[in-house]
C-alpha cells in the first residue's frame, strides 16, 4: 500500500504537497476548500496548476480529495438535495483541476426516508454529477459507514449496492475506511476473519474497485457503530488488523492515508502522523 495521511490546507492548497512529504507520506489526501462552507470561491487556474507542480516536486503519487461533511446525497428535501449535488459536482471540477484520483464521498443519510429510497437518491444524486463533469476522469468514491443513525454504506452489500447504479461506471469505486469497518461489525484482525473481509469485498465491490483506504484504528469496541478514530495500534482495532491488509498484494499499489487525530502540539501538529506512519511502515513485511 502506498501510505499517507489527510493534510489541511491553511497554507494554501498549492503547499500541501511540501507538508505531506516533510512528514514521509507518498500519497495524500486534502479537502479542496473549507469543508464547512457550501459556497466558496472557485478554484484558480494558476493555484491548481501550482499544485499539479508541486506535486510533483514533492513526489507525491496520488491525491485523494475528501468531500465535504455537509453533502447529503441520500437527502429527500429538495433544497438540500439541489444543494448536494452542485456542491459534489464542484468537487469533482476542483478534484479534476488537482489531478486528484477521486472525490472520496460518504454515501448519505435517509433521515427517515428508508434505505431503498436513500439509494435512490444518492444513485440519481451521483449520476448527475457524473453526468455534469463527464469530460473529466476524476472519480466518485463511496466511503463505508461506521453506521451511526441512518448514514447509508455501512455493509459493503449496501455500498456496492450504490455504487453499481451509475452509467458512469469507470469513474464510480470505493474507499474503505478501516475504523468505520470495525465499527461496522466487521472483525478483520484474525486471519480468518481477515480472509472472510478479502472474500466478501471480492464478490460485492470487487477488489480493483477499492480505489482508496482510509487507515484509522477505532477508539470504540467492534459494532460500535461509532465514528471515532484514534491512532495507530492505540485503538481497538489494534496492530494486527492493520498488518495484514498492509501486506496484502491485492493493494499494495492503492492508497491509504490516516484521518487519525493530529497532536495538540500547534507547532508540530502532525507529529502524532509520523508516528502512525512509522508504526504502519514496521508492519509492512521487507519481504526478506
Ligand atoms: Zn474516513
Ligand atoms: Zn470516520
Amino acid at each position: 500500500m502506498l501510505l499517507g495521511a489527510h493534510i489541511g490546507i491553511s497554507g494554501g492548497i498549492e503547499n500541501a504537497p511540501f507538508t505531506a512529504r516533510s512528514i514521509g507520506c507518498e500519497v495524500m489526501q486534502i479537502f479542496s476548500k473549507n469543508q464547512r462552507q457550501w459556497k466558496v470561491p472557485p478554484l484558480a487556474e494558476e493555484t491548481a496548476s501550482a499544485f499539479r507542480v508541486n506535486l510533483v516536486k514533492a513526489g507525491i503519487k496520488a491525491v485523494g480529495v475528501h468531500a465535504s461533511y455537509l453533502i447529503n446525497l441520500g437527502t429527500s428535501d429538495p433544497g438540500l438535495m439541489r444543494k448536494s449535488r452542485e456542491a459534489l459536482t464542484e468537487e469533482l471540477r476542483r478534484a479534476e483541476a488537482i489531478g486528484a484520483i477521486g472525490v472520496i464521498l460518504h454515501p448519505g443519510a435517509h433521515v427517515g426516508a428508508g434505505t431503498a429510497q436513500g439509494i435512490e437518491n444518492i444513485a440519481a444524486g451521483a449520476q448527475e454529477a457524473l453526468a455534469a463533469t463527464s469530460g473529466a476522469k476524476v472519480q466518485i468514491l463511496f466511503e463505508n459507514a461506521a453506521g451511526a443513525g441512518s448514514t447509508m454504506g455501512q455493509s459493503l452489500e449496501e455500498l456496492s449496492e450504490i455504487g453499481r447504479r451509475s452509467e458512469f461506471e469507470k469513474r464510480v469505486g470505493y474507499c474503505i475506511d478501516t475504523c468505520h469497518l470495525y465499527a461496522s461489525g466487521i472483525d478483520y484482525t484474525s486471519e480468518a476473519g481477515y480472509g472472510r473481509l478479502v472474500d466478501s469485498v471480492r464478490d460485492t465491490l470487487g477488489l480493483e474497485k477499492v480505489r482508496f483506504f482510509h487507515l484509522n484504528d477505532a477508539l470504540f469496541p467492534l459494532g460500535s457503530r461509532k465514528d471515532r478514530h484514534a491512532n495507530i495500534g492505540e485503538g481497538t482495532l489494534g496492530k494486527e488488523g492493520f498488518r495484514r491488509l498492509l501486506n496484502d498484494r491485492n493493494f499494495q499499489a492503492t492508497p491509504g492515508v490516516l484521518e487519525t487525530p493530529i497532536s495538540d502540539d500547534k507547532d508540530h501538529p502532525y507529529r502524532s502522523y509520523e508516528k502512525d506512519l512509522e508504526t504502519l511502515h514496521s508492519l509492512v513485511r521487507t519481504g526478506r
